[in-house]
């Protein structure tokens, strides 16, 4: 009986592994046919400054829509491509839609308007990352202090010293930084020591439940003020409702960013978004409560 279960176990491990290398083999070939067809697209989801009330930039999150299955988010094939080395070509397309629609979108009365681009470690890593940002700026003819290149801790603990060194080469030409899911990782406080940035990104995780939560609403508060000390900008993700939004604003004046004011949203939805966009009214959205 033993032996019957032992060989059934055996069978699924072989049937689930075959599945999964299957599952694999099929997404490079898809993401290969993404790359060639163009078959992304970047949302954008504001970023609010609470004290001003203002719209001061967009995060530019990356969208697939595959022509059967639809919109694959992007959890479901980052990390593949890092490992296929497919996150090149796809990041390059990324930054350069990213830097013309920052470009068209500072051309109007909403200007300006920074432009966020999530980078993963394994672009950074690669040799001439610095040049390719450059090459794109010069190319798209967008300065370079409206573009921030935000990074994760995961940038950082590949391979520090070339890291450090990207980065730096990054301020040099004037593009600012921002440390991603700030919060989530760990020795986060020794990089903000050592590294050229300039804003934190306090991870959602921690505003989720930050007007019950004590201990959520003490970490909070912490960040910010060593934040503050360290001339650090803070901006808080994930702001999801209006009573998490008045919470927010009451306390801290720091750059928002969440479901509240907008989900990410394609450019043309962006610009309706500005267009009817009521600074006034979030500030009395505050004095009204
Ligand atoms: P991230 O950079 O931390 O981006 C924020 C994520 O939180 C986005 O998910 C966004 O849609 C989501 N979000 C924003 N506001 C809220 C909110 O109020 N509530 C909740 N529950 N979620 C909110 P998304 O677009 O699925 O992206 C996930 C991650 O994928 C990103 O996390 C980033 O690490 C990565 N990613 C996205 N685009 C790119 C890209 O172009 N290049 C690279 N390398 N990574 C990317
Ligand atoms: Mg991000
Ligand atoms: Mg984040
Ligand atoms: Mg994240």
């Amino acid at each position: 009986k033993a032996k019957g279960r032992g060989r059934n176990t055996y069978q699924w491990y072989t049937d689930e592994l075959n599945r999964r290398v299957t599952e694999r083999v099929n997404l490079r070939h898809a993401l290969a046919q993404a790359i060639e067809q163009e078959q992304f697209e970047l949302h954008y989801q504001p970023q609010i400054d609470s004290v001003s009330g203002r719209v001061v930039g967009v995060e530019a999150l990356l969208r697939w829509q595959h022509p059967q299955q639809g919109n694959i988010p992007p959890i479901d094939f980052i990390g593949l491509s890092e490992e296929t080395g497919q996150i090149i070509p796809i990041s390059d397309w990324v930054l350069r839609r990213a830097c013309l629609d920052a470009v068209a979108l500072n051309r109007g009365e909403h200007a300006p308007l920074t432009m966020a681009v999530n980078v993963s470690p394994m672009q950074v890593q690669r040799p001439g990352f610095v040049a390719s940002i450059e090459r794109v700026l010069a190319e798209t003819g967008l300065s370079a202090e409206l573009l921030e290149i935000e990074i994760t801790e995961g940038v950082l603990m590949d391979s520090t010293e070339h890291a450090i060194d990207a980065i730096e080469g990054l301020r040099a030409l004037g593009v600012n930084i921002a440390l991603d899911d700030f919060g989530t990782g760990f020795s986060s406080l020794s990089y903000l020591k050592r590294l050229p940035i300039q804003k934190l990104k306090i991870d959602r995780s921690f505003i989720r439940d930050v007007t019950c939560d004590e201990n959520d609403a003490a970490i909070v508060e912490g960040v910010i003020t060593l934040a503050e000390k360290l001339g650090l900008t803070v901006l808080i993700e994930g702001v999801e409702t209006r009573e998490q939004f008045l919470y927010l604003r009451e306390r801290h004046p720091t750059y928002l960013q969440g479901y509240y004011f907008a989900r990410p949203i394609p450019l043309d939805a962006l610009i309706d978004y500005l267009d009817r966009f009521d600074q006034h009214a979030v500030l009395r959205d505050l004095a009204g409560a």
